[in-house]
């Protein structure tokens, strides 16, 4: 899905003066009702009255049990339920509004696990909004808005599919589906999979018959009907094999739509190159308004925003959608970062087969990069456990980030042979954070723990300050971390470009923890010295990098007193070291406890500054000392409030 921030203004004034409500604020992942059926296949057969907006109908769904019953939740919300058969036998339902669900009730023993039961549940959805929390799943509109014709279309993304068919709403249990939905004639019908034909019955009604032999989430089933226009490019994916490219919109838009098909099919080239032949049986676009989003990758018949149908950023998403979201569907709603996340980088890596890496690059930055954005200061993984949004930009752009910040780390080859294996273990089921990283692991052959931990558990991005120093044929390059500190510190390798008129070298460091201190030999004095040169990390650099061909070496160990002193809040402290020395520089109060710990380890020689926060302390005196060796010397600070 792309969200409407993606759409332009006009737009989202528009739905302002129509009032569609909640639309496109509310995407809360509902409750999965437990239940003991693993479904296997829906049948919908549906009709839908295009002048009232009334949606009836039956949904039979062949399951499996996966444990003994006599009870079976099965997700509805606000449907109107008349009838339910369990292998033809009726049984009765109650509701249980706690799990979104009705639960049926056998008459009698109930089933055994492992038995296969057909369930049918003859039910309405009755017209007219609002549903709570504009879960509306099923949205219609007359043309009295000022739109070509009237509009049906499902809508169900996370959690809304319940809304409008009874089922099991969850993205792990995925069954394959039949669609039967009845219109008035003059109506198009725009569904999953693979088009079965149209029969015409009694009364002007014509039937639409879809047909998806690929195992599909409810989230992702979809049926978009008006008075569309089709146009059609067939998308060559193999010798004699192809597969029909489709735009359904309204007719005023349908020679745009048509022209932009052959830069569908060059995406869909683009991406079948990067992530294995396209998956499915055809792939249609639907155009419709009003639209709380940009556009929403329902499997084979993408919906979008009207105003973006030939948005080359919001086709490409939903595109990729198709790869990742539709083929291989996360696990849990904690997990869509693996939809979203893949989808959007695939919009850089569709501008990188355009113009190579500079157009990636430029992407990666110009449309990406937001960290001024509250939600990227949080971990892609389970965004409303860290109380955003479902959809909150920390699973589009930086989880975008995150992964090419994995390319960056184990490299094209195996970025790309992972995405190969993650596809060949996981097309046509689900996955979880945890199998995408377990098939990293394989295919690299090395844990990925500490990276999963750092950037997609883990909270904030490294804010790096760094020196160089060269003296000696060694360049001495010090990298500090100055994220919050209650971000985590990452080690994750950085290239470390140095330059000379004439020379240019590259190399690799891996600074772990807050201050890091690696040499490397270079024979040359460099003119410049650039951190991760061709952006392979998210990262902020705070500090201009300062280069000295000699380094200024001071003549004795000395610790200045601080500034300010007196001082209220911080201040500063620095100290020279005539050489490279094992430090320790800590802060005791009156009654020699230590306070606060500024610098350990090994630091080289020179002159070092460090801030000292002391706004948690009380007011009064500290004493500062600095040990580095065999020596040490103390300060007297006071603090005052
Ligand atoms: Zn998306």
């Amino acid at each position: 899905m792309t969200c409407s921030r993606n759409v332009p203004l006009l737009m989202l004034c528009l739905f302002t003066s129509i009032a569609i409500g909640q639309a496109g604020k509310n995407h809360l992942a509902g409750p999965t009702a437990a239940t003991p059926i693993d479904v296997l296949h829906y049948k919908i057969d549906i009709a839908l009255d295009m002048t009232s907006g009334l949606l009836e109908g039956r949904v039979t769904m062949t399951a499996r049990m996966t444990a003994a019953a006599n009870a079976i939740p099965v997700n509805a919300v606000m449907l109107e339920i008349d009838h339910v058969t369990v292998d033809g036998e009726t049984w009765s339902i109650t509701t249980d509004s706690s799990e979104e669900s009705v639960v049926v009730l056998a008459p009698g023993a109930g089933r055994a696990a492992g038995d296969t039961v057909v369930i049918a549940v003859d039910y309405r959805r009755l017209p007219g909004f609002p549903r709570p929390g504009g879960r509306w799943g099923y949205y219609f509109f007359t043309d009295s808005i000022g739109v070509p014709a009237n509009l049906g279309y499902t809508m169900s993304e996370p959690s809304d599919a319940r809304f409008w068919m009874p089922c099991v709403d969850a993205p792990a249990d995925k069954a394959t589906a039949e669609l039967h939905v009845t219109v008035p004639a003059g109506y198009v019908v725009a569904s999953n999979g693979r088009f079965a034909g149209a029969t015409s019955g009694a009364g002007g009604l014509v039937t639409w018959h879809w047909t998806e032999s690929h195992p599909i989430a409810t989230y992702l089933l979809a049926v978009t009907v008006s008075k569309f226009a089709v146009s059609t490019l067939p998308f060559v994916r193999a010798v004699q094999d192809t597969v029909p490219l489709q735009y359904y919109v309204w007719p005023p838009d349908s020679a745009a739509c048509a022209a932009y098909l052959p830069t569908v099919d060059s995406m869909m080239t683009a991406l079948s190159g990067l992530f294995g032949p396209y998956p499915f049986d055809k792939y249609g676009m639907t155009g419709v308004v009003p639209f709380g989003y940009g556009g929403m990758e329902h499997q084979t018949i993408t919906t979008l925003n009207r105003y973006v149908e030939t948005d080359e950023k919001v086709v490409v998403h939903e595109l990729a959608h198709q790869w990742w979201g539709d083929l291989v569907t996360c696990g849990t709603w904690k997990d869509v970062w693996l939809n979203e996340s893949f989808a959007t980088y695939a919009e850089a890596l569709w501008r990188e087969t355009q113009g190579g890496r500079p157009a990636l690059r430029r992407y990666m930055h110009d449309e990406l990069e937001h960290f001024y954005f509250g939600s990227w200061q949080g971990g892609p993984y389970d965004p409303e456990g860290q109380g955003f949004n479902l959809f909150d930009d920390v699973v589009y752009s930086k989880g975008a980030w995150v992964l090419h910040t994995l390319r960056g780390v184990i490299g094209d080859s195996l970025f790309f042979r992972s995405l190969a294996r993650y596809r060949s273990v996981y097309g046509g089921r689900s996955a979880v954070t945890d199998d995408f990283r377990s098939v990293v692991d394989s295919v690299t052959g090395r844990s990925m723990e500490n990276f999963f931990d750092e950037w997609v558990y883990g909270k904030g991005w490294p804010v790096y300050a760094s020196t160089f120093v060269w003296a000696s044929d060694t360049l001495t390059v010090r990298v500090t971390q100055e994220q919050a500190a209650d971000w985590p510190t990452f080690t994750v390798p950085l290239h470390v470009r140095a330059a000379s008129a004439s020379r240019d070298t590259l190399f690799t460091i891996t600074p772990g923890g807050r201050i890091a201190v690696v040499r490397v030999p270079l024979s040359f004095v460099p003119s410049s010295v650039v951190l991760d040169p061709d952006s392979l990390v998210l990262k902020q650099i705070v500090a201009p990098a300062g280069i000295a061909a000699e380094p200024a070496r001071p003549e004795t160990f000395s610790l200045a007193q601080n500034y300010p002193n007196p001082f209220n809040g911080t201040t500063h402290i620095s100290y020279s070291l005539p050489e490279d020395a094992s430090v320790d520089l800590a802060v005791f109060n009156v009654l020699g406890s230590c306070v606060a710990r500024l610098a350990g380890g090994r630091e080289y020689a020179g002159e070092h500054t460090v801030r000292f926060d002391a706004s948690h302390l009380a007011s009064g005196v500290y004493y500062l000392r600095l040990r580095a060796g065999a020596q040490s010397d103390v300060r007297r600070m006071m603090l005052i409030r």
